[in-house]
């Protein structure tokens, strides 16, 4: 071989060999790529499967909130919080579709805590989003979801937030939607039990959601459907559980019921309704001396006296561990006294196996009579009960009026104020008597005796006075009161002035009062003096009655200016001077006087009406009206 052949063979050497390298560089580089895309796609992977992973783990957490009995409402805000922080949303909100008298709506019933929220409620200001009413509209993309059901994505959020909050103005909409990161918001449908329940928004920061994404988040709104279905049952089941598995009395949540119930139905009907409550005395003694069982007897015992002594329509309740309450529908105090008393003798009676005889002290309480408060008729119940207990147990207590003591014992000392410093000549010989029947032995006031103080005292100045018209108009004049939405102590200063407006008269001669042939005028004159008479001269000492006063110098002031003493007219009357003279005029309109023999109800009211606009406020009258023609009927 020649020199240049081997050169030739050398070069082809190199280039087989250049070749083959560069073969081989392109397989590395092959492979390197591959490697890397490979590497990427593990990447990917991974992302995506901690994810699920997280996914999981959030549906984990919900399933184990609904496998426990927690209220629906924190289940929700659990699931909305964690969409939100495990998942990466910017908000997720739950929103339950109501309906009320005013139509269909939409209530954010649980919504992740995030800065998004807060900075919407900074712009939208008042309470926040989530107290308010959203409108719920047929065009919206809510409608449109819940129709068609099936997830809608939408980038649309200053349409969304106008439809469902239609009050705010575009400015306000244009803030809320500008420098701010959610791009789309994705509804869910949700509907439980084939009912139609409300929504589950998720707002993201990406305009397009993946498909796995969404089909995921189909399966969360499945999820929380499940979590409302579960919810709903688990409330369905302790709905139905009515009674107390001790005694199969009924339970403190059905008494509750029964009771808002019971004052719907007083109210509409106006009927009253009784409570009496019950509690066993002196049980942790039973408990101690012959053991727990003993005492579970002791209740047990109780329970079967409650049920055996009750109408069909009462509600016989164990309310705790030794306390129960009968709510008896209907029933006003006399006849809730009566049954009190049964029940408390029946216990006393049962001989109990080992423990002998038990006792239990009652209390009792009437809707409308104590108060129209139901908590604070219970409260009554229960004070009257502890009244019971302290003064000796094994015995009955009606309640005492709240808005009513305190009234009693001004009223009372006002009276006794009076009578025993003999500041009415006339009464004199009687102070005694009357002081006594005011003040029982206990030092017990009752509405009764002052009612009847003050009938004896008018009878009087006026003999033709019928015993028991005080009571009645102390109760037309707080009716007529609470019409005008008068503040309690206006109410309690009307009350003590209805018993004294007219006291002033037993300072008049007797024969002026009574004289049967028409007044002149100067005895007209003089009769004008009792309202001063009372408030200036016979009360105006006595230093707790103050407010009193002017409501009782004013009750013979007429709306048009035309009345005494001083002639004032429309609102510079006092209400309750107003409200006194319509009384009084209406019950001496239907009492028998020396000049005129007594109307009927109707024609009294004739007469009244004929003076709206003159003697008192037309208001007055038509609320007067109202109370008598129920009355009437
Ligand atoms: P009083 O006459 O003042 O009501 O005295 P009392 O001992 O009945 O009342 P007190 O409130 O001092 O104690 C009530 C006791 O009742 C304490 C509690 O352990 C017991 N008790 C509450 N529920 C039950 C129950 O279901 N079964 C039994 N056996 N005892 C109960
Ligand atoms: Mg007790």
């Amino acid at each position: 071989m020649g020199l240049f052949d081997k050169i030739k063979e050398v070069t082809r050497k190199v280039s087989e060999v250049e070749h083959n390298i560069y073969h081989e560089k392109r397989d590395y580089l092959e492979i390197y790529e591959r490697n890397l895309e490979l590497e990427r796609e593990i990447a990917e992977r991974t992302v995506e499967l901690n994810d699920a992973n997280k996914r999981m783990f959030t549906l984990q957490h919900i399933w184990e909130m609904m496998n426990s009995s927690t209220p629906l409402e924190n289940v929700l805000e659990a699931i909305v919080n964690s969409t939100q922080g495990e998942l990466g949303y910017m908000h997720c909100a739950i929103i339950r579709k109501c309906h009320d008298e005013d139509g269909d709506y939409m209530h954010i019933v649980a919504q992740s805590h995030d800065n998004l929220i807060e900075r919407l409620n900074d712009i939208i200001g008042g309470a926040g989003i989530q107290t308010r009413r959203l409108n719920y509209s047929e065009e919206s993309v809510f409608a449109d979801t819940m129709k068609r059901r099936t997830i809608v994505q939408t980038k649309s959020i200053d349409l969304s937030l106008s439809a469902v909050l239609p009050d705010l103005s575009p400015d306000v909409v244009e803030k809320v939607v500008s420098n701010q990161p959610v791009k789309s918001v994705i509804v869910v449908p949700l509907t439980a039990q084939e009912k139609e329940f409300g929504w589950f928004c998720v707002f993201s920061a990406r305009e397009e959601l993946a498909g796995a994404e969404m089909d995921f988040l189909a399966l969360f709104a499945k999820q929380i459907e499940m979590a409302i279905t579960i919810a709903d049952l688990f409330q369905a089941v302790r709905n139905q559980a009515v009674t107390d598995a001790l005694t199969g009395l009924y339970n403190r949540r059905y008494f509750e019921e029964a009771l808002e119930k019971e004052v719907q139905r007083a109210k509409r009907q106006k009927q009253p309704f009784s409570v009496i409550g019950i509690d066993l005395d002196y049980l942790k003694k039973i408990n101690d001396t012959y053991g727990h069982n003993f005492g579970d007897l002791a209740i047990k015992t109780i329970a079967d006296v409650l049920k055996s002594n009750a109408r069909s329509v009462d509600v016989p309740a164990r309310i705790g561990g030794e306390e129960f309450n009968v709510l008896l529908p209907g029933i006003a105090s006399d006849g809730a006294m009566i049954a009190a008393e049964r029940i408390r003798k029946s216990i006393e009676a049962v001989e109990i196996d080992t423990i002998g005889h038990i006792t239990g002290s009652l209390g009792v309480a009437t809707y409308f009579e104590h108060s129209e408060n139901v908590e604070e008729l219970m409260e009554l119940t229960d004070q009257a009960m502890y009244t019971s207990k302290r003064e000796g147990r094994n015995r009955v207590t009606l309640a005492q009026p709240v808005s009513e003591t305190y009234w009693q014992e001004i009223a009372v000392n006002t009276f006794i104020d009076i009578l025993s410093k003999n500041k009415i000549p006339k009464v004199k010989h009687l102070s005694k008597e009357l002081c006594k029947k005011l003040k029982n032995s206990n030092n017990e006031i009752t509405k009764e005796s002052l009612y009847s103080v003050a009938d004896m005292l008018t009878k009087l100045y006026n003999p033709m006075h019928t015993q028991g018209t005080i009571k009645n108009k102390v109760i037309m004049a707080v009716n007529l009161a609470k019409r005008f939405d008068l503040p309690k102590e206006d109410i309690d200063n009307l009350r003590i002035a209805v018993l004294l407006y007219d006291i002033g008269n037993l300072m008049l001669p007797t024969n002026l009062l009574q004289k049967a042939a028409p007044l002149t005028d100067k005895e007209r004159e003089e009769i004008k003096h009792h309202p001063v008479i009372a408030a200036r001269e016979i009360l105006q000492p006595i230093s707790y009655i103050q407010d009193v006063l002017p409501i009782i110098e004013h009750h013979h002031e007429n709306w048009d200016g035309s009345g005494y003493p001083n002639k004032i007219s429309k609102e510079e009357i006092p209400l309750t001077s107003q409200i006194i003279l319509i009384v009084d005029q209406y019950f001496a309109l239907i009492e028998p006087r020396p000049y005129r023999s007594k109307m009927s109800n109707r024609d009294a009211v004739e007469i009244i009406k004929a003076d709206a606009g003159k003697k008192w406020n037309e208001n007055l009258v038509s609320e007067f009206i109202s109370i008598i023609e129920h009355d009437i009927v």
